[in-house]
């Protein structure tokens, strides 16, 4: 099939990126056969030539031209999304890492479904590996499988990659110097909830992030995300990356203070506000903005936590019953603070339990009466 100018061409280029590159000549017949066949989406004509001849036809990685990318009939069988074949190949006994990864990609572009995705991942599909660009399918190499994902915003593939081990805080160093996370993709792409997913399977925001996360939210206030994203959203983005991001409040401080106040959004500010004062500013279960039902969010009575809906509520009053000092008296105090302060000998099996809850509640009511001050001094 290639000539003999292309073979050489493609063995020059193996000597020099050291990568082993297989001509058309170094496939056995068998090999050929399926890889054209493949080109040709005749997978019944492969199948039966693999149960004739033994599964090895199938392993055949064909580079054809220096120009042209490395492909094989897994790779193939992903560009025309058949996965039973994907499958089969595999099954034979596929593991060219390179070819896979590529795969992989291919899989993920235009469609949201990760059944060969994970067919892949099953198979041994590393996703933490760096991009092989002789690959048909692999162009951007500045960037990872969970990358590829949040920018497609393909929830389903980014949670297949997670489920098999991807590092959801591996990042990539562009050309241009800039360091980019899987976190930092889903701001820039507008994705919503893969941002989510990813800080629940323990993404950790990095100073960087953060500065993306402000930049890129409040483009999108003023109208001007690259990629179109809504003020709605970007709100939404910002509330849930502060809620479940957890980042430094100095570094968030710092964030905010670095735009100039004519590009910064009063709903982004007063968010903000709230998390450096470590108050309540969304549900705590689904960082909803407001209440189903009215405007303000309820909030549990001890004012540490809010909550969109009783549903919400509920999901959370297990973990936060636990936390929950009750009601605060006018001096800011809970009814088990007060109670722990008079406490006597009398009632102490009882009181063991409200002891750890009013030092709970002691933290938390001092820290939050002293910002209260100290906001209410900084308006006069
Ligand atoms: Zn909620
Ligand atoms: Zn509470």
């Amino acid at each position: 099939m290639a000539s003999q100018s292309e073979v050489e061409s493609s063995h020059k280029s193996s000597e020099t990126t050291n990568v082993p590159v297989h001509g058309w000549d170094d496939l056995t017949d068998g090999q050929q056969l399926c890889i054209e066949w493949a080109w040709e989406q005749d997978w019944d004509q492969i199948k039966g030539y693999a149960k004739e001849h033994g599964p090895e036809v199938l392993l055949g990685v064909h580079r054809e031209h220096e120009k042209v990318k490395k492909v094989s009939v897994l790779t193939l069988a992903s560009h025309y999304r058949n996965p039973e074949m994907v499958k089969l190949t595999l099954e034979a006994g596929f593991d060219n890492k390179g070819a896979m990864y590529a795969a992989a990609i291919i899989s993920m572009k235009d469609s949201d479904n990760s059944t060969i995705l994970r067919l892949l991942l099953e198979h041994g599909l590393d996703p933490n590996t760096d991009p092989d660009p002789q690959f048909e399918g692999v162009v951007e190499i500045f960037s990872n499988l969970l990358m590829l994902a949040a920018e497609r915003g393909h929830i389903d593939q980014a949670i297949a990659l997670l489920d098999h081990g991807a590092n959801v805080n591996k990042t990539v160093v562009h050309p241009d110097g800039h360091i980019l996370s899987p976190l930092a993709f889903t701001v820039n792409y507008g994705a919503h909830d893969i941002c989510r997913l990813f800080l629940t399977r323990g993404a950790i925001p990095t100073t960087n992030d953060v500065d993306i996360v402000f930049n890129f939210c409040l483009q999108a206030c003023k109208g001007k995300h690259p990629m179109g994203l809504s003020r709605d959203v970007a709100i939404k983005m910002f509330a849930t990356f502060l809620h479940l991001g957890k980042p430094d409040s100095d570094v968030i401080r710092e964030g905010l203070n670095s735009f100039l106040p004519s590009y910064r959004d009063p709903t982004i500010a007063n968010i903000t506000k709230h998390y450096l004062q470590g108050r309540p500013f969304c549900c705590y279960v689904c960082e909803a903005l407001t209440a189903k039902e009215r405007d303000k969010l309820h909030m549990c009575p001890c004012r540490n936590v809010a909550y969109c809906s009783r549903e919400c509520q509920v999901k959370h009053w297990k973990e936060h019953k636990v936390l929950c000092t009750g009601p605060l008296n006018e001096k800011g105090e809970s009814e088990a603070m007060v109670k722990g302060r008079h406490k006597t000998g009398k009632g102490a099996a009882a009181g063991a339990t409200v002891v750890g809850v009013a030092e709970g509640g002691a933290v938390a009511t001092g820290r939050k009466g002293k910002k209260g001050k100290k906001g209410r001094g900084k308006k006069k």
